[in-house]
């Protein structure tokens, strides 16, 4: 029986994290003129982010949507709002609603803005 090669976990992460950025970006790029092509681009990074045990970077995590893997972009897909400290990204294709917590940090630095705007 042929010797099995060990795996080399970070280059398959490399690897990986590779073709997510750059399904990403073609996800963006085709989405104006073909935004179902963009879904299938982000469902492909997704796969592969969850085959390889790869997280997809918090910036990528905002304009997706995890119900239907649609590219989201505000105003033209997606809601964008906050409501009770939180921001609230809401899908227009499916419904689907994703909620960020404002950190302390955020909130610090807005309640600032805010004493200054306000006086
Ligand atoms: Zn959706």
């Amino acid at each position: 029986m042929a010797k099995r090669r060990a795996v080399d976990k970070r280059r398959v992460k490399r690897l990986a994290r590779e073709r997510m950025d750059l399904l990403f970006g073609l996800a963006r790029e085709v989405f104006a003129s073909e935004p179902e092509l963009a879904r299938r681009y982000v469902s492909l990074a997704r796969r592969i982010g969850s085959r390889c045990n790869v997280r997809l970077t918090a910036g990528d995590k905002l304009c997706i949507c995890r119900d239907c893997n649609a590219f989201l972009v505000p105003g033209v897909n997606c809601r964008v709002r906050t409501h009770a400290r939180r921001v609230v990204v809401s899908c227009l294709d499916c419904g689907g609603v994703r909620r960020v917590p404002v950190t302390r940090e955020r909130r610090g630095k807005l309640n600032k803005a805010l004493l200054v705007n306000t006086g």
